[in-house]
């Protein structure tokens, strides 16, 4: 059994991860300020610090009241558009708290440091499938925040011996294939909760962002992994780190469009998507599809829920039986 904190554990990914854990035994604490996350995505037998990460002195009591074994770090700011309209928050409060939670991680003797990264620290890139070795060229401040607290954690490797995984997440959709978590952001800006919502009635028609792009449908392509397989890859990730730090690229390694997004959400839900055509979104590449031979060979990875079908099956069954979401917005 192992201790394990888990910042952002209310959220989307991260309460995936944490019922993960406490399915085989571990022992988890969650610190969450509850921005974004849920009360009701933390299983009953995670201890829930309400607290903020900017908070040097609470993190440095949760540490002293544990030994883990190892940090998770999901808590982040994750919107593009707000980082590109604010980019001094976005670099104070994703570098200025990963780093703050590396330092008392260290300081408390726990060497071991899983961060959620994203794809979005390859920008548009020059070659698809994107594998662990593509140019790094973040194309907005999110994106650069996280490459900024992945290049901090390689010197605290080297100056302290902190082994930290950075594991770039391609499009986390799904839900827990038990019904016990899924997706619920404010405000929600992604694909599979917006068409659940349009099809349901509970969100208005979903505008799709172009249809002029150099994919076979003009619609972009993007490689979906099931929240489920990214909480197994962190499970293993975490063994691999015992040789030393890693990178991965977190994907299928298989893209999809956006119009096959909306066909199977009116398919598998049994409803129609209402949908219309806009412009472009700002920033969008054509085609974000990882090279997922990496985690495959080095940790044995394979998705369980590896078809949009998938998907889309356990995100529209927890949309069904959620349709306010967890039901905790003002
Ligand atoms: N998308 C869309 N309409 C929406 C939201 C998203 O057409 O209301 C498209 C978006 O342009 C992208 C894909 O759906 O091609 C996935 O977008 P999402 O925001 O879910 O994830 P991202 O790829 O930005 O991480």
């Amino acid at each position: 059994m192992g201790r394990y904190l888990v910042t952002g554990g209310a959220g989307y990914v991260g309460s995936h991860l944490v019922h993960a854990l406490v399915d085989r035994g571990d022992a988890v604490v969650v610190l969450d300020d509850l921005r974004q996350g849920h009360r009701a995505a933390v299983p009953a037998a995670a201890e829930l610090v309400v607290a903020d990460l900017a908070d040097a002195k609470r993190l440095a009591e949760v540490f002293a009241g544990w030994r883990f074994d190892a940090v998770f770090h999901f808590a982040a700011l994750s919107l593009v558009g707000e980082s590109m309209r604010d980019p001094a928050r976005y670099i104070i409060e994703n570098v200025g708290n990963s780093m703050r939670l590396a330092d008392a991680a260290v300081k408390a003797g726990v060497l071991r440091f899983v961060l959620s990264s994203t794809a979005a620290l390859f920008g548009d890139p020059e070659v698809v499938p994107i594998e662990e070795e593509a140019r790094l060229a973040p194309a907005n401040t999110y994106g650069d925040s996280k490459l900024m607290v992945e290049r901090g954690l390689d010197w605290m490797d080297r100056v302290h011996g902190l082994r930290s995984a950075c594991l770039r997440y391609f499009n986390a959709a799904g839900a827990d294939p038990a019904g016990r978590a899924g997706e619920d952001h404010d405000p929600e800006t992604h694909l599979v909760p917006l068409a659940i919502g349009a099809a349901l009635g509970t969100r208005p028609a979903l505008t799709v962002f172009g249809d002029d792009y150099p994919t076979p449908d003009g619609t972009c392509i993007r490689d979906y992994i099931h929240v489920a397989d990214l909480a197994d890859a962190h499970l293993r990730v975490l063994e691999r780190l015992e040789q030393g730090s890693c990178r991965y690229n977190l994907g299928t390694g298989t893209g999809y469009s956006v119009k096959q997004v909306i066909e199977a959400v009116g398919r598998i839900g049994g409803r129609p998507v209402p949908h219309s055509y806009g412009p472009r979104r700002a920033g969008d590449p054509a085609v974000l599809v990882a090279g997922s031979a990496k985690l495959r060979r080095e940790t044995g990875w394979a998705p369980r829920f590896g078809t949009l079908d998938d998907i889309v099956r356990t995100a529209c069954a927890w949309h069904n039986a959620h349709p306010q979401g967890y039901g905790d917005r003002g």
